[in-house]
């Protein structure tokens, strides 16, 4: 739905993207991940079509950026970052706003936004003045605002950014439901937890390059090049020293109290290393393989750019 290939976009002589080859399937909550300045905003721009690469191809639905603007802006409902609301005029008002400057149908515009105060949570708040909503309440209104013209991609720039863990989950489940009505979703972000149970596929930005992209599982595994594995045995103590033996243990600490953390390579057996435990007296009390989170991927693989 959203694809770019070998994009580039330079200001000046800064290239603040270095050919990156996005994808995003129709149906996709694609989660777009990077430290600040790795070129989120940039990539966000020319998809809908607000700024011009320098070289390279993006197209939404198959249409090209360059070519059919008006018809991918017709498409894609866009949440800025900076998201700015009318503060003096009432949620209503505001939506109807917009709903007239989209060109809907002044009988459909009522029922328009009824529906989306609906599915915004917003409808207690209808005669509210804008000034008086919570920060989460107006990004709430921001969402219904990108939905008036009823759009199949959704494209949102830090959606749940400056926002309470209550008010984000608020977005998430908006954004789950956005997904279950058939939207193609893509959304910059740095709030990792949030997204990995949200995203379908994601992308890893840094300095402008994408270091990886695809389903949750897959950005883990291609970026992790080991796993963790908590060990008790009969005797942790020993058991430190035994362990190291087994080839594709790379590490073992131990901390008083906790069990001994082993870093092993990914395709360990984890077989051999209790069988050759077991060959020494050391028998197996616990033994459990951690995959690292999306976060600790993220923290990886953009090392030395998060502060
Ligand atoms: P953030 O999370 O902070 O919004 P980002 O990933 O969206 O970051 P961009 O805003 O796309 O990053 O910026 C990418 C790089 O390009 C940054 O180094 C930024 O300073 C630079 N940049 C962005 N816009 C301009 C511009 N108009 N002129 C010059 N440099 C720019």
């Amino acid at each position: 739905m959203i694809e770019t290939s070998k994009l580039k976009k330079s200001y000046g002589t800064f290239e603040a993207l270095k050919g990156i080859d996005l994808r995003v399937e129709a149906g996709d909550v694609y989660g777009f991940i990077g430290p600040n300045g790795a070129g989120k905003t940039t990539t966000i721009r020319i998809v809908t079509t607000l700024l011009e690469p320098t070289s390279g191809v993006a197209r939404v639905d198959g249409h090209d950026v360059r070519e059919d603007k008006e018809l991918i802006r017709g498409m894609i409902g866009y949440m800025p970052d900076n998201f700015g609301v009318y503060r003096d005029m009432t949620v209503t008002e505001y939506l109807l706003f917009f709903a007239a400057a989209y060109g809907i149908e002044h009988r459909n515009r009522a029922s328009l936004v009824s529906g989306l105060l609906e599915l915004t949570d917003l409808s207690v708040k209808k005669d509210a003045l804008i000034d008086n909503l919570s920060r989460g309440m107006q990004q709430r209104l921001g969402l219904a605002r990108t939905l008036v013209h009823d759009p199949k991609v959704l494209i949102l720039d830090e959606p749940a950014s400056g926002l309470d863990p209550r008010a984000r989950i608020e977005i998430r489940e908006i954004l789950r439901e956005l997904q279950r009505m058939g939207k193609t979703i893509l959304l910059s972000s740095h709030i990792l937890p949030e997204l990995q149970t949200l995203c379908t596929r994601v992308g890893i930005l840094e300095r402008g390059e994408l270091v990886a992209q695809g389903s949750v599982a897959e950005v883990v595994a291609q970026a992790a090049k080991d796993a963790e594995v908590e060990l008790r045995t009969t005797d942790d103590a020993r058991s430190q020293v035994v362990a190291k033996e087994v080839p594709g243990v790379l590490d073992v600490t131990r901390h008083e109290g906790e069990p001994l953390r082993v870093r092993v390579a990914r395709d360990l057996d984890l077989a051999a290393l209790s069988g050759h435990l077991a060959g020494r007296g050391l028998y197996v009390r616990h033994m459990v393989k951690r995959d690292p989170s999306l976060e600790e991927v993220f923290m990886t693989l953009t090392r030395g750019l998060v502060q």
